[in-house]
């Protein structure tokens, strides 16, 4: 979801730091921050060609036609961009700005100063070619609803008219990839090919062209098309050869700098290591207990075993019975948004916009491969755009593999799925973002914040009485439903020890496979799911629980400093109104 502080484009660079600022004298204070704000402005449109394809997805579509050739020449030009607005961030004291654009500097800063890193030092340019894909881009450009058809298929044209020099680039940039990202790239590219062979292609022939513009469109499609296919040829190539042999697995080093850059926490990676192993323990606790309880209703006469972690597994593997049918698997979505959105009212929880839709479809080609489901929201320059709860298509499974999917989102975890996802989630978090005065903060996004919301809002409503709640299903199953939830959270629990021991510890599929199947109760089509994640992504899974963590204890509190006078919405509604801002901002920001 987060986009990628790497995709690019070249540009020349613009003195911002000598241009006179503002000449307010009777307001020090208030002088500093006008001229913040416009420094905001001229960075943002710097920011913006620097990275084209990351405004695209943002929905600022000034530089849609732009393809950044991703070469050491551009490399040089992101360096000298990053130093020349760090030297002029420098400029604004903290004591002198507010604190809306104290957390705004501190956001940029932050972003800028992992750009070196990046570059000089975690350098997946050269291990992940999943990177170099451009599906992504091209449909956001098409989804574009303030452009005629005709005109985007005219920028579309001109951006995939790079495409040679493009993955000449990329090919010169891959140097001993891993296998995992090798073998993503592959696949999401063939769905790029796909979507250009079918979507792309009936939007050519829906514009109104003269027959010859036509023509050349088609043509320059096929072209590019090709030199995707080039590009799938020579990963293909590495992999036959066995040139693929970088390790998934990054290190000691390298991870402790990527979570302290990525997740912004008060918490090291260790600390928050340990702080799940013993997360772990506090549920298997609360799991065991429900389990006796639970335990005659749905296994009748069978004996319990006394191992803990079996009984809880041979319970939840009967509970997890209770499923949609795969063909019903989106149908029962889209039932459940409507009668969440209205309990998240009755209850006072959040106000949330009639005005902004949320359309249920199923995942686009070019997405597949890493998630079940997600929510993309149009960018903070596209208030007006759709945002799409993306459901993974299940046609491709097995029987076995589509039923062992299936229980593990059962009737209860497929509720705390739109939770999380949508209704007051991803979804509702994204509306608010939207709506944040501070397009820095709406655009800088902090991982744990955003997963965070997402993780504190399924306890948070089960707190308030969704447990309780007969509109969805006739009938309210308390002990299920918070059995189901101690599963579903234990699963944020053990992302991190997965993520910590995978790169950390050199942990073993097995022993990875072991944990998620055994301690945390996953069916194997989740567990592999996971593990794949895990060796395709760093230090992301422990965003989860390190936000929650934050969030919940922050309510406690500040529910403790006011007392009677704490209001759930009025903190929900504040705490969501300073974009996606690092949670350790927020709290300074609130307090
Ligand atoms: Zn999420």
């Amino acid at each position: 979801m987060k986009k990628l502080f790497v995709v690019a484009i070249a540009s020349f660079l613009f003195s911002c730091g000598s241009k006179k600022e503002s000449s307010n004298t009777e307001n020090p204070i208030a002088s500093k921050d006008v001229a913040f704000d416009a420094f905001k402005d001229r960075f943002m449109e710097e920011l913006w060609k620097m990275y084209p394809g990351w405004a695209t997805g943002s929905g600022y579509h000034k530089y849609d036609s732009v393809l950044i050739i991703p070469d050491d020449t551009y490399r040089t030009k992101e360096l000298a961009f990053v130093k020349q607005y760090i030297d002029s961030l420098a400029g604004f004291e903290d004591a002198s700005l507010n604190e809306n654009n104290k957390t705004d500097k501190a956001l940029i800063l932050s972003t800028l100063n992992s750009t070196p890193w990046a570059i000089n030092k975690f350098k997946s340019f050269e291990w992940d070619p999943s990177q170099y894909n451009i599906g992504g881009a091209v449909s956001e450009i098409l989804d574009n609803k303030k452009e005629t058809l005709e005109n985007k298929i005219r920028t579309v044209i001109q951006k995939i008219g790079k495409l040679e020099a493009y993955y000449a680039a990329a090919k010169s940039n891959i140097k001993n990839p891993t296998k995992e990202h090798t073998e993503l790239a592959i696949l999401q590219l063939k769905g790029t090919v796909g979507f250009f062979e079918t979507s792309v292609t009936d939007s050519i022939n829906k514009g109104k062209f003269g027959a010859h513009e036509q023509d050349k469109y088609n043509a320059d499609l096929k072209v590019a098309i090709s030199h995707i296919n080039g590009f799938i040829a020579h990963l293909e190539g590495i992999l036959k050869n066995n040139q693929a042999n970088r390790s998934f697995r990054i290190g000691k080093e390298l991870y402790a700098e990527k979570f302290s850059s990525d997740i912004q926490s008060t918490y090291s990676a260790d600390e928050i290591y340990q702080k799940a192993l013993k997360r772990k323990e506090e549920i298997l606790k609360d799991m065991s207990v429900l389990t006796k309880k639970l335990w005659p209703k749905y296994m009748k006469n069978a004996v319990m075993p006394a191992n803990e972690n079996e009984a809880i597994k041979a319970l939840i593997g009967e509970i997890a019975k209770t499923h949609v049918s795969r063909e019903k698997f989106q149908t029962e979505i889209e039932r459940q948004i409507p009668i969440l959105t209205k309990f998240v009212k009755d209850k006072n929880l959040l106000y949330m916009d009639p005005s902004k839709p949320l359309v249920v479809r199923k995942e686009p080609e070019w997405m597949a491969g890493v998630a079940g489901a997600s929510i993309s929201a149009p960018g903070p320059y596209d208030k007006e755009g759709d945002t799409f709860y993306n459901v993974g298509s299940l046609a491709a499974y097995s029987p076995e593999d589509a039923e062992s999917f299936l229980k593990e989102y059962n009737k209860y975890i497929l509720q705390i799925l739109n939770i999380h996802e949508a209704i007051p989630g991803h979804y509702a978090q994204l509306v608010y973002k939207n709506q944040s005065p501070s397009i820095v903060k709406a655009i800088f996004g902090n991982g744990a914040m955003i997963e965070g919301w997402a993780v504190y809002t399924e306890k948070m409503m089960l707190e308030e009485g969704w447990d309780k709640n007969t509109e969805l299903n006739g009938t309210a199953e308390q002990d299920e439903m918070w059995l189901m939830y101690n599963k579903w959270h234990m699963r944020v629990v053990c992302n991190t020890i997965l993520d910590y021991s995978i790169h950390n510890l050199n942990m073993s599929k097995e022993e990875g496979l072991n944990l998620l199947m055994n301690e945390a109760f996953q069916e194997k089509a989740e567990a592999e799911g996971k593990w794949k994640r895990a060796t395709l992504t760093q230090v992301q899974l422990c965003s989860y629980f390190t936000g929650f963590t934050e969030i919940y204890d922050f309510r406690e509190e500040l529910k403790k400093q006011q007392g009677k006078n704490f209001d759930l919405k009025k903190f929900h509604e504040k705490f969501l109104s300073y974009g996606s801002a690092p949670v350790t901002e927020i709290k300074k920001l609130m307090k």
